[in-house]
C-alpha cells in the first residue's frame, strides 16, 4: 500500500471514529434523559442532545467525508481494501448521499416539521382529534414523496423507504412474504376467535412487588447470558435498548404491580437486542459497522427471546419454579403448564403493542399497506380514519370506537418513519426462521433450554447472527444462517403447530 492510501485510510477512519464518539456521547445523554433525569434539567438536556447531533451530522456530510468517498470511489484506490473497509466506506456513502440529495433548507424544515408533529400528535391522540394531526401528517407524506423523488427509487416509490431500515428489502418481495402470512394467519386468528376454550390467565393480574419483578428480571438476563459487566437494566415508562458501544449496552424495563408478565417479557425481548449488541465482533468497533444489520434483523434477536424462547413452554419447564420461589404466594395454586398456557393468550387488541404472536403481524399489514397507498398517492391523509377501519375488520375482526386507539396510536408517522413498520414483522418472519436453522443444527434445542443451558443458544446465535455486525447486508446474514433466503413458512408452521395445541383447534 501507497503512502498516500494509508493516509487517506487512516484518516478516514479517524473522521468516523469522530462521528461515532458524538453518537456514543449522544446514547448516554438520551439514556439518561429517559431513565431518571431530573425533570428540570430536561429543556436544556435536550437542546445538548439537539447540538451534538447536529455536529455529528455535519460530519456525515462534510467536504472531508465527501473526499475521502470520492477517493475510494477510484477502482484504483477502492478495490485494494479490506472487506471491513470497503463496508464502511459504503456505509458512509449510503449516509452521505441520503442527506446530500436534499437541499440543506429543506431538510431542516423537515426536522422541524416532524419534531412539531410529534407533539401535536401526542395532544390528538390524548383528545381523540384526528384533524388536528392530519394538517402535519399531510405535509410530512408530502416531504416523503419529495425525497423519494431525489433519492430516487428503482420498481415502486415506497422500495426507498423500505430500503433506509431493511437494506434491499421492496415492495415485490414484501407483497409476497405477507400475503402468504395472510392467507394463513388471518384464518387461525378466526379460528382461535371461535373457540370456547381459553386459557385462565386471571392469576397473571394479582398483586406483584416490582422489587421482586426486578430481581427476577436481573435473574433470567443472568441466565441468557447478559453480560452486566457490558451493561446494565434500569426501568423506564418503554422499555427500550441503548447500544452504546459493545462494552455498553443498556436496557430498561417497566414494572407494573398489577402484571407480571409485561417486565418479564420486555426484560427478555430488550435483552435480545442487548445480547445482539453485546457479541458484535470487536473489529468493527468505532466504525459504521459496530450495530445491527438492519432494523429486521435486531428485532428477530429481540422476538427470539422473548417469544421462541420465552413464550415456550420448554423455558417455563425449567424458569416457573424459579419464579414460583420469587412469589410463593400468588403462584402457589399454578402449574408450568397453566402458566405456559396463560402467557400465550391469544386476543385480538386494538393496539399493536398489546398483540400476542398470532395477531401482531396483522397489525403491521394494515400500516405497511396504508403507508405504501399513501406514498404511491393512491389514498389521502383524509381517508385514513375509514381505511383504517376497514382494514381491522378484515384481518383483525375488530374496529376501533375511536381515532385514539386507530390511526393515532403510534408515533412513527408523526416522527416521519414511513417504512420501518414492517421491521417489526420481518423480525418476527426471520426469528422463525433462524429458529428453525438453530434447532437442526444445534439438535437438542429443546432439551438445551429444559436443563437452562441457554447460553449454548446464545452462542449459536452470535456465531451466525450478532458478530457480523453490519458488515454484510441482512439478506446475506439470512442466507448463511439459514441456507435460505427470507421464507415466512417457518413462523406460519411455528404459528399454526403451536397455537392449535394450546387451543385444541382442527387445522
Ligand atoms: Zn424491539
Amino acid at each position: 500500500m501507497t503512502g498516500k492510501s494509508d493516509a487517506a485510510k487512516n484518516g478516514f477512519l479517524e473522521l468516523v471514529k469522530r462521528i461515532r464518539y458524538y453518537n456514543d456521547a449522544i446514547a448516554v445523554l438520551y439514556w439518561d434523559l429517559r431513565t431518571g433525569a431530573p425533570r428540570k434539567g430536561v429543556s436544556q438536556r435536550a437542546e445538548v442532545i439537539g447540538m451534538l447531533s447536529s455536529e455529528a451530522f455535519k460530519l456525515t456530510i462534510s467536504d472531508e467525508m465527501g473526499s475521502y468517498l470520492s477517493y475510494f470511489d477510484d477502482p484504483d484506490n477502492g478495490s485494494r481494501l479490506d472487506p471491513t473497509m470497503k463496508a464502511a466506506v459504503r456505509e458512509c456513502r449510503k449516509e452521505y448521499d441520503k442527506y446530500k440529495k436534499i437541499p440543506e433548507d429543506k431538510y431542516r424544515e423537515y426536522v422541524i416539521l416532524t419534531s412539531e408533529a410529534e407533539s401535536i400528535w401526542e395532544d390528538a391522540k390524548k383528545n381523540n382529534d384526528f384533524e388536528l394531526f392530519k394538517p402535519y401528517l399531510e405535509k410530512i407524506v408530502d416531504y416523503n414523496q419529495q425525497f423519494i423523488e431525489l433519492w430516487g427509487y428503482e420498481g415502486n416509490k415506497y422500495n426507498t423507504l423500505l430500503d433506509l431500515y431493511e437494506p434491499g428489502m421492496t415492495v415485490e418481495k414484501l407483497d409476497e412474504i405477507f400475503s402468504m402470512l395472510r392467507s394463513r394467519i388471518v384464518p387461525l386468528a378466526a379460528k382461535i376467535r371461535a373457540v370456547d376454550y381459553q386459557p385462565e390467565d386471571q392469576f397473571l393480574k394479582q398483586y406483584f412487588d416490582t422489587g421482586k419483578q426486578e430481581e427476577f428480571s436481573l435473574f433470567i438476563l443472568d441466565r441468557m447470558g447478559y453480560d452486566f459487566d457490558a451493561g446494565r437494566l434500569d426501568e423506564s415508562e418503554h422499555p427500550f435498548t441503548t447500544g452504546i458501544n459493545p462494552g455498553d449496552v443498556r436496557i430498561t424495563t417497566h414494572y407494573y404491580p398489577n402484571d407480571l408478565i409485561s417486565s418479564v417479557m420486555s426484560s427478555l425481548h430488550e435483552g435480545g437486542h442487548a445480547l445482539y449488541e453485546q457479541n458484535i465482533s470487536a473489529d468493527l468497533k468505532g466504525t459504521p459497522l459496530c450495530e445491527g444489520a438492519s432494523m429486521g434483523l435486531h428485532e428477530s434477536q429481540s422476538r427470539f427471546w422473548e417469544n421462541i424462547i420465552g413464550r415456550s413452554r420448554s423455558f417455563w419447564q425449567k424458569y416457573f419454579r424459579d419464579l414460583q420461589k420469587f412469589f410463593p404466594e400468588q403462584l402457589k395454586d399454578i402449574s408450568p403448564e397453566d402458566f405456559y398456557r396463560a402467557i400465550n393468550k391469544v386476543e385480538p387488541s386494538l393496539v399493536r403493542i398489546e398483540a400476542d404472536e398470532v395477531t401482531y403481524n396483522l397489525h403491521i399489514m394494515i400500516r405497511y399497506e396504508i403507508e405504501k397507498a399513501l406514498i404511491n398517492g393512491e389514498i389521502n391523509v383524509a381517508d385514513l380514519p375509514t381505511v383504517w377501519g376497514e382494514k381491522m375488520k378484515e384481518y383483525l375482526g375488530i374496529v376501533p370506537p375511536d381515532d385514539s386507539k386507530g390511526v393515532l396510536q403510534d408515533v412513527h408517522w408523526a416522527g416521519g418513519s414511513f417504512g420501518y413498520f414492517p421491521s417489526y414483522a420481518l423480525g418476527n418472519i426471520y426469528s422463525a426462521q433462524i429458529y428453525n436453522a438453530a434447532k437442526k443444527e444445534i439438535g437438542n434445542f429443546h432439551e438445551l433450554i429444559e436443563k437452562g443451558e441457554l447460553k449454548v443458544i446464545k452462542e449459536w446465535l452470535t456465531e451466525n447472527i450478532h458478530k457480523h455486525g453490519k458488515l454484510q447486508k441482512p439478506a446475506e446474514i439470512i442466507m448463511q444462517a439459514t441456507g435460505e433466503e427470507i421464507n415466512p413458512v417457518y413462523l406460519i408452521d411455528y404459528l399454526e403447530q403451536k397455537y392449535k395445541e394450546i387451543y385444541k383447534l382442527e387445522l
